[in-house]
């Protein structure tokens, strides 16, 4: 707690200095300021800044993005920024207007890391579907497949180009590094997964979240608790109905939660299959400081940790 303390007290400096410091976005030092809306999205562009410029995370750990709604002190601290690092594809729903308006007046830069990436349509995702909830962006949770993070280096490194040209070396040497490790992470997984048999290779999730994933690696994302690619959707009763037939029928030995949101209509779910069903949780975004997933590395790798122990031939 006195180190998340601290942290708040850092960023509420640096406002504060920021707010106190002369022209718009400009610090006391001249430092540039730059805001990643999630925490994830920091450390990994933290990755690349190296200790040349700080990144500041808009949400804090636990927040859900799908459902966070920014106070007006989150988007001051928008409105105080040089650049402002995005994922995109709806994923921070509430936030998207204030960054087009924000983007539009010319108040600020704003770069989504997603961009470039192949979108996926969600897992299930229909033709046609016209509800408000109704993605038609696509799946916004690229980063659930290592690969596409390079993607992220690359606009992150350019952005950080932009902004602070005499930084370039720097950022480029520290984006190759940090790409080593993204591919080293890429092996780990492929690795990891080969102790799950090709029949038990079938991802339930609480929302579609792991359609990357499941892409990559070989799994089949065969239903979610709300079969939609954000947690502010809700399932009808049909949608339930439909998943506990897919899962006594595929003999689905888990299904995946979210470190953000309740597990409860999960546990329901697993309750009526008939055949044991564990209720595990995984990081879709950064875990809280000492979960073991508060950085992206960590994160996947605890995430590729789960989903062996729940789907494994140990198991
Ligand atoms: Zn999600």
């Amino acid at each position: 707690m006195r180190i998340i303390r601290q942290i708040a007290w850092a960023i509420v400096l640096v406002v504060a200095l920021a707010a106190c410091g002369g022209p718009i976005g400009e610090s006391i030092d001249g430092a540039p300021q730059i805001v990643a809306t999630t925490g994830l999205i920091a450390d990994v562009a933290g990755q690349i800044a190296g200790d040349r410029v700080a990144i500041i995370a808009l949400m804090q750990p636990g927040q859900d993005p799908h459902t966070y709604e920014p106070a007006p002190a989150d988007v001051a601290k928008l409105q105080l920024a040089d650049l402002v690092l995005a994922n995109g594809i709806d994923y921070e729903e509430s936030l998207m207007p204030v960054l087009e308006e924000l983007e539009a007046g010319g108040e600020v830069r704003i770069v989504y890391v997603s961009e470039g990436v192949d979108v996926l349509p969600g897992a299930h995702h229909h033709e046609g579907d016209e509800d408000e909830h109704d993605h038609a962006a696509g799946d916004p949770h690229t980063w659930m497949d290592p690969n596409n993070v390079l993607i992220w280096v690359d606009n992150i490194a350019g952005a950080l180009r932009d902004i602070d040209p005499q930084g370039a070396e720097a950022y480029q040497a520290n984006a190759d590094a940090y790409k080593a490790e993204l591919a080293d992470l890429d092996a780990f997984i492929a690795g990891q997964v080969d102790a799950i048999s090709e029949a038990d290779r079938k991802l339930v999730t609480d929302h579609d979240a792991l359609g990357y994933f499941a892409h990559r690696y070989g799994f089949e994302a065969v239903g979610a608790v709300i079969p939609n690619v954000t947690t502010s959707a809700e399932p009808s009763a049909a949608d339930l109905a439909e998943l506990v037939t897919v899962m006594r029928e595929q003999n689905v030995k888990a299904i995946f939660v979210s470190s953000t949101v309740s597990d409860e209509m999960s546990r329901q779910v697993a309750a009526e299959i008939g055949h044991p069903v564990q209720v595990l949780q995984l990081y879709y975004t950064l875990g809280t400081p000492g979960s073991g997933a508060d950085t992206y590395l960590d994160m996947m790798r605890v995430n590729v940790e789960t989903i062996v122990s729940g789907l494994g031939t140990g198991s």
